[in-house]
């Protein structure tokens, strides 16, 4: 089978890994990919906002299978243009990103399906001061403003007081980078709770869980400072136990992807299901439509069924005859990134000891360039390093061991990828 790759995060550093090891793999091409998927595949310089191009470059290298690991494309249609040209893409048609591309559409849909999330208001961009008469009214914090629509994670703000809630909606209301992503505002509950991720993969009809992970948004130790992208994530979760999973898969997947059918707009590929394990049981927090980066790095080198099989299967609506196995390992991420991330950093960083890293762990490069056989640091997050073992404690220790043998100048990784999930174990 030949496969098109999109992307060039870590994300698809490790799903180009897990294709690479596929019997059924013939080529591997990723766009643009980055240094580490140049090392399982071959890198293309294609746009992802050019489809007349990927399309181009699908004809003439007979791809078989189209993968995409970003949003956005995605969001903005990528599955369908390609579809509609007879060929396979794993990921949801347009309609069915909109579980991620729109926050009012996802709450609409879960109250609509009754799936457990927090309640909600929306309000259109005129409407900003009414939502601020409520708000005050109800008198209840803190409070959820969001942004309609996709903004990098920045979109979002916790709001622990009237005054704050204020100066956030000015915000949203004034700033530019905003202007699209909020044209309307979502108001939601807080929900109280642990967080964790769930990934499953849908051909549409049938879904199976892949793996479930805890991620690490904060830029610094005891989840303080900034949100990015992702610091670091470890699988599995003691956060989610047997019984737990269970009740997500028959509260929240199973009534997800069968409302999606019913509606006639199945949902293929990925679904992430961010979450929060409150008192009353697990609420959706958000869905996203692909993996997520960095919990993909942990999540992908425990799936000892074939990653490749799974996709073209699901892609192909025949994802019922196959089984999804993974093994009994924990494995713990750490994200090595450029201090300043994720607000200003420098770049052009030599990276060495890469080749000390043991080989039972892994790297996955993210921001980096290479020149004459030498890579540098080319983004915010750099690579990632992931280490397993049989309990989470060893794993932790494990990564980080191997995380001090990677060096370049203003290198900054958290110190407690983990932690979060050692104390919960322990109560
Ligand atoms: P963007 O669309 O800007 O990329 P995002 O998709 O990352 O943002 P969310 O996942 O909806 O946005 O929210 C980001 C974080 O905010 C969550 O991971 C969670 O920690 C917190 N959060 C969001 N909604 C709630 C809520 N209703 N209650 C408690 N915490 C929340």
């Amino acid at each position: 089978m030949n496969v098109l790759l999109l992307g060039s995060g870590g994300r698809e550093h490790a799903m180009a890994w897990s294709i690479a090891n596929s019997d059924k793999l013939d080529q591997l091409y990723i766009a643009p990919g980055n240094p580490g998927t140049a090392t399982v595949g071959t890198n293309v310089e294609l746009s992802l906002s050019d489809f007349d191009a990927i399309l181009e470059f699908i004809e003439d290298k007979k791809v078989d299978l189209t993968v995409v690991g970003p949003e956005k494309p995605l969001v903005n249609g990528i599955t369908d243009y390609l579809e509609e040209k007879g060929h396979s893409v794993f990921g949801p048609s347009k309609y069915a990103a909109q579980l991620e591309g729109s926050k009012k559409f996802a709450n609409e849909f879960m109250k609509e399906n009754r799936i457990p999330t927090a309640d909600f208001e929306t309000y259109t961009r005129k409407e900003f001061d009414k939502a601020l008469t409520v708000i005050k009214s109800k008198d209840k914090y803190p409070v959820v403003l969001k942004a309609d629509g996709l903004a990098g994670g920045k979109g979002v703000f916790i709001c622990e007081t009237e005054e704050e809630v204020e100066k956030r909606l000015n915000e949203l209301k004034k700033n530019d980078k905003f202007q699209d992503a909020a044209q309307t505002l979502v108001v939601e509950e807080f929900m109280e709770g642990q967080e964790a991720s769930v990934f499953v993969i849908s051909d549409g009809q049938t879904a199976k869980i892949l793996h479930y992970a805890q991620d690490h948004k904060r830029v610094g130790d005891g989840d303080t400072g900034l949100n990015t992208g992702g610091m670091g994530a470890y699988a599995p979760t003691p956060v989610i136990g047997n019984r737990m999973l269970q009740r997500v898969e028959k509260e929240i997947i199973l009534p997800t992807i069968s409302a999606m059918l019913l509606d006639e707009h199945p949902y293929k590929g990925i679904l992430y299901c961010g979450l929060m394990i409150t008192v009353d049981g697990p609420k959706v927090v958000e869905y996203n439509c692909r993996l997520g980066d960095p919990e993909c790095q942990a999540i992908l080198p425990a799936l000892e069924s074939d990653f490749l099989d799974l996709m073209y299967a699901a892609a192909n609506g025949q994802l019922d005859s196959k089984e999804v196995a993974i093994d009994k390992l924990y494995r713990c991420c750490v994200v090595l990134a450029s201090d300043g991330y994720p607000v200003e950093y420098e770049k052009g960083k030599e990276i060495a000891g890469i080749d000390e890293v043991s080989e039972d762990a892994l790297v996955f490069h993210a921001g980096t360039k290479e020149e004459d056989g030498t890579i540098y640091t080319d983004g915010g997050r750099v690579m990632s390093v992931v280490g397993a073992a049989d309990t989470l404690e060893k794993a932790i220790e494990k990564t980080y061991n191997e995380v001090d043998k990677i060096s370049f100048e203003n290198k900054y990784n958290r110190t407690d990828i983990g932690a979060k999930g050692l104390k919960y174990q322990d109560h």
